[in-house]
């Protein structure tokens, strides 16, 4: 599968969000930068999301992953350095670039020692041609890495050359038609199939199964991937079939 299909069906909504222009996200808490960013980053063609605490940038890179990270390192509620370390913990975001921003007040030392995982870091005042080629080349870099067949739908993440998938950090355990089943699924999010679409596309049209078949694998699937006090994200839809879907109906 290439990058741009999977990073499609990751994304979900890709297409209304920022169609092929790459998504900066802004995470900062001071409404003049953010506002001199995201006129910056607009102007060179980059559809820009803004976060003004670190909670809500978690919540949006969890929800969609941009293709870029700009995080001050000063936020409300949750601090820049702690939303890069869980960026990092994440298997669905372990590779997303972080550009940190930080005040020239804070200790640059710490800063530059302290393992953050950001891939970069700039120091305010900044100049902004200075960030505006860092987010480029970053970028660049990130583009230029081989695909690596990885799919992300809302907490669910399934790494296809690894034949692996992990719900949060939790690794699953799914046998080969259940992982099939939800490979299948989750490259076509929200999308209602009936229980002869799926055989077809996960059994295969030549194979004579039984269409409750898929219900008995349905099941299995939704005890493995759903843990304690988790959200079902296998919708049935009634005559219908089933989806993949956070929205519950
Ligand atoms: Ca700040």
């Amino acid at each position: 599968m290439t990058r741009a299909a999977t990073m499609d069906s990751a994304r979900g909504g890709q297409a209304e969000r920022g169609g092929a222009r790459p998504v900066v996200l802004v995470v900062e808490d001071e409404a003049a930068l953010a506002t001199m960013l995201r006129y910056n980053l607009e102007k060179q063609g980059y559809h820009v999301e803004e976060a003004v605490d670190g909670q809500e940038a978690l919540t949006r890179i969890a929800e969609a992953p941009p293709d870029l990270v700009l995080l001050d390192w000063m936020l409300p509620t949750v601090s820049g350095l702690e939303v890069c370390r869980q960026i990092r913990r994440r298997p669905a975001t372990r590779d997303l670039p972080v550009i940190m921003v930080t005040a020239r007040a804070e200790d640059q030392d710490a800063v530059r020692g302290l393992n953050t995982g950001a891939d970069d870091y700039i120091t305010k005042p900044f100049n902004i041609e200075a960030l505006l080629a860092r987010v480029r080349a970053l970028l660049r870099r990130a583009s230029s890495m081989p695909a690596k067949g990885k799919l992300v739908f809302h907490d669910i993440t399934m790494d296809l050359a690894a034949h692996r998938v992990w719900r949060n950090e939790r690794p699953l355990h799914l046998g080969p038609t259940e992982f099939r089943l939800l490979e299948f699924l989750m490259q076509h999010p929200r999308r209602v199939f009936s229980r002869e679409e799926l055989l077809d596309a996960v059994w295969g049209k030549d194979i004579h199964v039984e269409p409750r078949t898929v219900d008995v694998h349905i099941r299995r699937l939704r005890k493995s991937i759903n843990g304690e006090g988790e959200l079902d994200v296998v919708r049935t839809v009634r005559a219908a079939g089933y989806a993949l879907d956070t929205e519950v109906v």
